[in-house]
């Protein structure tokens, strides 16, 4: 086992450093307040190769892996750009680019792979429905064949970027759920071109990270031509879940970066702020809440480390990523409450930016999967009875 920081990820590290420098809490707390999508931000991950941090060297990306992805998002959150850093990549850079280079035809590698590593192509991914949240295997979105096309009917939910995306990601069946032979079988998931007729998209007002739109979309009699199905029909519910695991990779580098932000500014806080006539960190009730939450943000970051590491391997990592999602989040999260807590009243004040972060990061016990299925998927692990 070898801890020493190699070269290429000081350099990773330094670069995404530099960049939340320049997009620090100040500007998201406008963006967030304008509501308005940072292609600022956007063109400047992609001006770092980060776009293309997936994606093989011979459509121009950087042929790396998750580790990288998780070291690129986890600094991003925790230098300043609290979800952010996650946000604006896990979709296209993450899992649009991992379901493309193992699924994708050799066409559809040199058409989107090509256009994510050069910065020109975002991507939505469609999978949850009104009716279909957490039991992915209800989606009811059809897609049936007729001639040379497909033809989609359905309704989609919360589907961040699909008002700006160039395309989705969009997960169907071509068999219905009671039609199918085995629960998993008849799902296929096709790249849809977002210009394309019958397709309507109405953002949800939400909560939080409002500097992205997450939305309703319908589709009705929307025709997508059969080069555009991604991996095999029928067969498409083993691509998703390839797609999911870097997914929750980012999830936990959101948790231990926002969380070790939040961390890091009431530190700042707790050492100056004088109450009675010496720092309020001097206090055990305010310093020991955070840095216990910090300890276990450190462990839950190797374990995401292991994650990505199995991942990157091409080994099975479904329990190592569920537990280092599951962990990242709730260390995050208190880190994030505990630090609220030191700044007092100001906590709530949207100029110490902690009453945002606090918001941003309850998404993630939320999404991508919530903290009960991750520890469902993990109960299974260990021997109990599977009861979902
Ligand atoms: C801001 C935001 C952005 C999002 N972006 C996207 C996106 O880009 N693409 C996309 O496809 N989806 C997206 N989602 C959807 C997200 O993945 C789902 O909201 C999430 O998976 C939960 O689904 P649901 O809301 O329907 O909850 P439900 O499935 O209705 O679950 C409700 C509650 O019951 C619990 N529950 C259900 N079954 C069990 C069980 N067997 N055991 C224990 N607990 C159970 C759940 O854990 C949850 O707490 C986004 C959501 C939000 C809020």
């Amino acid at each position: 086992m070898n801890f020493e920081e190699s070269p290429e990820h000081s350099m990773i590290r330094s670069t995404a450093t530099e960049i939340a420098e320049q997009f620090g809490p100040e500007y998201w707390r406008e963006m967030e307040e304008s509501g308005e999508f940072s292609q600022a931000f956007w063109d400047e991950l992609g001006a770092a190769g980060f776009h293309g941090l997936l994606v093989p060297d011979e459509y121009g990306g950087a042929g790396m892996g998750t580790q990288e992805m998780g070291l690129v998002m986890e600094t991003l959150c925790a230098e300043g750009c609290g979800m952010a850093g996650t946000w604006y990549l896990v979709l296209t850079a993450g899992m649009a680019a991992v379901g493309l280079k193992e699924y994708g035809t050799e066409r559809q590698k040199e058409t989107y792979l090509t256009d994510i590593a050069a910065g020109d192509r975002n991507f939505s991914i469609g999978i949850t429905e009104p009716e279909a949240g957490t039991n992915t295997l209800n989606v009811a979105t059809r897609a049936e064949k007729n001639g040379d096309e497909y033809v989609l009917n359905g309704q989609k939910a919360w589907i961040t970027y699909s008002d700006i995306a160039d395309n989705m990601i969009i997960v169907t069946r071509t068999t219905p759920r009671s039609e199918a032979e085995r629960k998993t079988d008849g799902i296929s998931l096709f790249i849809l071109d977002m210009d394309a007729d019958g397709i309507d998209v109405s953002p949800i007002e939400k909560h939080a990270i409002n500097y992205s739109n997450s939305c309703e979309v319908f589709l009705e009699d929307v025709r997508v031509p059969e080069e555009d199905l991604l991996g095999e029909e029928d067969r498409g519910w083993w691509p998703l879940v390839d797609m999911l695991n870097p997914e929750r990779i980012g999830f936990a580098a959101a948790g231990t970066g926002i969380g070790m932000l939040a961390a890091d500014a009431a530190i700042e806080y707790a050492s100056d702020r004088e109450v009675f006539d010496q720092p309020i960190g001097t206090h055990q009730a305010v310093s020991f809440p955070i840095t216990k939450a910090y300890a276990r943000m450190e462990a839950a970051r190797l374990m995401r480390q292991k994650a990505e590491w199995l991942y990157d391997q091409g080994e099975e990592c479904g329990y190592e990523t569920n537990v280092a999602k599951a962990t990242a989040v709730e260390a995050g999260i208190e880190a994030v409450k505990q630090s609220m807590q030191a700044f007092g009243g100001w906590g709530y004040a949207k100029e110490y930016d902690v009453e945002r972060w606090w918001r941003e990061i309850n998404l993630t016990r939320l999404a991508p999967v919530t903290q009960q299925m991750a520890y469902n998927h993990i109960s299974q692990q260990l021997g109990f009875p599977r009861g979902y």
